[in-house]
């Protein structure tokens, strides 16, 4: 009897949601964090570091898997994976926002914006690098920087933040980027302390004239997290109907290339507490999904037995690396917050791309 009335009841709910109106998706904001290199033997390693403390990312709802194959190469750049996780296709190594043919392909926060949704990037390497050049541009080549921070210029995007000044500012054609930003509305910053009292509008903050510095070389560890904080801020305030932004903890990767541990570690912490303030915001705003990945794996870490397992970290635990390059092994995506329960699974990296464009009801069902 009460199977019946339950389902009578929903039966009606599903009348009502059909009848009235157009469909609202529900999920309103995406936050994308992508940690660049962090595979699965980055993230355990960091958590065996802190004696099995969990990362902030393991509050996920939800897991899945990703393969990362490139459309040329079994193992990634983080040019083709950042466009495949941008735009939902696979291209070649190098590429920017450009399928195999080298013809444009539209990206999820392009998509986004069309529809009215405020969008941003934010990074922890230059702005114009690889992983956010993926969710702005559209090049044959990811090493084409100043052609990358003109697009970024046209495309007219809600906030950006990371390094890049050079790209912007003392480019070889002798432009001044930021003097169009500041036409357009731009609040232009070169210190994050520049945009305390902004919480709204157009945002272009460029921090570093190319990398930003690691942890390790002093970059302050209440960077991306306040960077990510800002974001969500001033995004939420530049459009009622939601956004998309898209945060990159971009230097785990450069861990992997030299095959430092320490790097590695200090750089995955602080992305995890980047997304600490997104899981905090997800939980305070319904209708947020958060989904945290990688693009690839660096290094080709593994965490072998040591000679005296089980005693302090440094002491006990081997890292050992593979290689100085990309690995090709699957990726973790953890998801948070509503919609989370569509990154349930193993999938292709432009998948993840898919989900979302349907989840913010900008690609048919
Ligand atoms: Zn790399």
């Amino acid at each position: 009897m009460k199977k019946i009335a339950k389902s009578l009841l929903l039966g009606a709910t599903a009348l009502v949601a059909v009848s009235c109106c157009q469909k609202e998706p529900e999920v309103k904001n995406i936050i994308f964090m992508i940690g660049d290199g962090m595979g699965l033997a980055q993230t355990s390693a960091t958590a065996l570091i802190n004696d099995w403390e969990p990362l902030n990312m393991e509050r996920a709802d939800y897991i899945g898997l990703q393969k990362t194959y490139s459309a040329n190469n079994r193992v990634t750049d983080s040019a083709a994976s950042g466009t495949a996780l941008a735009t939902g296709h696979k291209t070649y190594n190098s590429a920017i926002g450009v399928d195999v043919d080298k013809n444009p392909v539209a990206n999820t926060r392009e998509l986004a914006q069309a529809a009215g949704y405020a969008t941003g990037v934010v990074a922890t390497y230059s702005v114009t690098n690889a992983t956010p050049a993926a969710f702005v541009a559209h090049v044959e080549s990811r090493y084409l920087e100043d052609k990358i921070a003109e697009q970024f210029v046209e495309a007219d995007i809600d906030l950006f933040i990371g390094g890049g000044t050079r790209f912007f500012k003392e480019r070889r054609d002798g432009k001044d980027l930021t003097e169009d930003l500041k036409a357009e509305g731009y609040t232009v910053a070169y210190d994050m302390a520049e945009l305390e009292g902004v919480t709204e509008g157009k945002v272009a903050a460029l921090l570093a004239p190319n990398a930003m510095p690691t942890i390790g070389q002093g970059r302050s560890k209440d960077y991306l997290p306040g960077a990510t904080a800002k974001a969500l801020e001033v995004l939420s305030n530049n459009s009622k109907k939601g956004f998309f932004v898209m945060i990159e903890g971009s230097q785990i990767d450069g861990g992997g290339h030299d095959n430092n541990m320490v790097k590695i570690y200090e750089e995955t912490v602080d992305f995890d507490n980047a997304v600490k303030v997104a899981f905090d915001f997800a939980d305070e705003h319904p209708g947020t999904l958060v989904v945290v990945t990688a693009d690839h794996e660096t290094g080709g870490l593994s965490i072998v037995s040591g000679k005296s397992d089980f005693t302090l970290p440094e002491q006990g635990v081997k890292y050992e690396f593979g290689t100085t390059g990309h690995s090709a092994i699957m990726l973790p995506v953890y998801a948070y917050g509503t919609g989370a329960e569509e990154f349930a699974g193993v999938m292709e990296n432009t998948d993840i791309a898919k989900k979302m464009q349907k989840l913010l009801g900008l690609i048919e069902e």
